[in-house]
């Protein structure tokens, strides 16, 4: 016997998952929305960067809140050294993500959205081999419920998703370890900059970040290929070393707060809808696979999915086939763009330090911008340009 019935289900009170919730109850779908933690939003794992256009998308506007420091551009460091200022189009923002994903949260309630904390996702539900509900726990509590759709929306490698028989491992190669240290007491660097620094030795096919929140309070983190560098070094030791080496940026600084966390660096899961069932955000892998920025996109494909599961409900049609006009969106929205960026990732790992620092010479501010917006013929122009470069136009080639 299933308890309670909804319209919709949604695992994981994420951005993803609070903004389909969002869109959903305000159109007048009955769902309920169920995540592990006991706090939405903590603990958070995320450096917190989001830029304007990521929230407007959604309808949101940013609030001192939850956006507490504004960002205008950009410095990208060279393993020399060399500094390349990048100013974007729009305002980026370091947000409070405890404080943000609440008050997502808070406008899916406000719409109508059901919610349930410290409730984990145990199994899915089958009623003649559908998906009909699913099992969850609530303070040691079993129960189950049904629903004509579920949306899965529980972060890195989905229980959810796996449950119902996608595969949702992150490949070691589409994978970075992050370790970061929200940090207080740092002194001497642009508060309304983000600050990234490339080299071997700093991050082996990675970067460190400073991502500043104002009032000399940042998140100062590293990202790794794999679980481990090739010498065996942890992300962590990669990241207390170069801490050590910036005494003009961390004397005197201490750690508030740790942050570790696997990032993904995949352009998407194969299939990402079956019967009944939708995935959304970081449990379909959509992420950047430039730098594993997630929040934007979460919250795009929430709002993809609960558009599709709008449509679905008023046609009473939950078969992969008419679901899966959700993956197509997603594909013409933002899956090509991701897809294209994938090929850019797997050029910037074959980098040596010798090319980032050739490369920090000829490249200016906007022609990273157009880099990281998948616009690829500028640059191979201007590889051609330059012989000092121009062996790099074959790792470009073959990546
Ligand atoms: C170190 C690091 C730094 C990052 N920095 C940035 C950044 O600066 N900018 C950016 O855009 N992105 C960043 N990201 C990525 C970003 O955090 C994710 O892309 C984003 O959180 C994805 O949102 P989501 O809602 O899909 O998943 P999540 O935020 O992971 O939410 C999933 C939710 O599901 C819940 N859940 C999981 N399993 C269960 C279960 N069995 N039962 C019930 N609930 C469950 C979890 O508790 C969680 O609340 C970073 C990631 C890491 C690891």
């Amino acid at each position: 016997m299933m308890a309670e019935s909804y319209d919709v289900i949604i695992v994981g009170a994420g951005p993803s998952g609070s903004t389909a919730a969002r869109f959903l109850a305000k159109d007048g779908a009955k769902v309920l929305v169920i995540d592990k933690r006991q706090e939405i939003g903590a603990p958070k794992r995320c450096a917190e960067g989001i830029d304007i256009s990521g929230l407007r998308n959604v309808g949101l506007e940013p609030d001192s809140k939850w956006a507490v420091n504004e960002i205008d551009g950009a410095v990208l460091y060279a393993p020399n050294g060399k500094s390349v200022p990048i100013d974007p189009k729009g305002m980026g923002y370091i947000l409070e993500r405890k404080v943000f994903e609440k008050h997502l949260a808070a406008l899916a309630i406000g719409a109508g959205a059901k919610y349930m904390v410290k409730t984990e996702f145990v199994d899915i539900v089958r009623e003649n081999g559908k998906i009909a509900g699913i099992k969850a726990q609530h303070l040691g509590m079993k129960f189950t419920a049904s629903a004509k759709l579920i949306i899965a929306a529980d972060g890195r490698e989905s229980k959810v998703a796996k449950a119902a028989g996608i595969d949702t491992t992150n490949k070691l190669k589409d994978y970075h370890s992050g370790f970061q240290y929200e940090m207080a007491g740092l002194r001497k660097i642009g508060e309304r900059k983000l600050h990234i620094f490339f080299g071997n030795d700093v991050a082996p096919k990675g970067y460190v970040w400073i991502f500043p929140k104002g009032d000399g309070i940042a998140n100062v983190g590293i990202g790794i290929v794999g679980t481990m560098s090739e010498d065996g070094k942890r992300a962590s030791d990669y990241l207390d070393k170069f801490i050590a080496s910036k005494p003009e940026i961390f004397a005197g600084a201490s750690p508030i707060e740790i942050n570790a966390g696997g990032v993904s660096v995949s352009s998407g899961l194969e299939k990402i809808c079956a019967d009944n069932l939708l995935i959304a955000g970081d449990a379909a892998q959509l992420v950047n696979p430039i730098h594993g920025g997630g929040i934007a996109l979460a919250m795009h494909s929430g709002m993809l999915a609960a558009q599709t599961a709008l449509d679905a409900l008023e046609k009473d049609d939950f078969s992969e086939k008419f679901l899966c006009r959700y993956e197509k969106q997603w594909e013409e929205t933002r899956g090509k763009r991701m897809r294209k960026l994938m090929k850019l990732r797997m050029f910037s790992e074959r980098l040596t330090d010798y090319d980032l620092d050739a490369l920090a010479e000829i490249l200016h501010g906007e022609d990273i911008m157009d880099l990281t917006d998948a616009k690829f013929t500028g640059f191979v122009k201007l590889l051609a340009k330059n012989p000092k470069v121009l062996a790099l136009a074959g790792k470009y080639l073959v990546s």
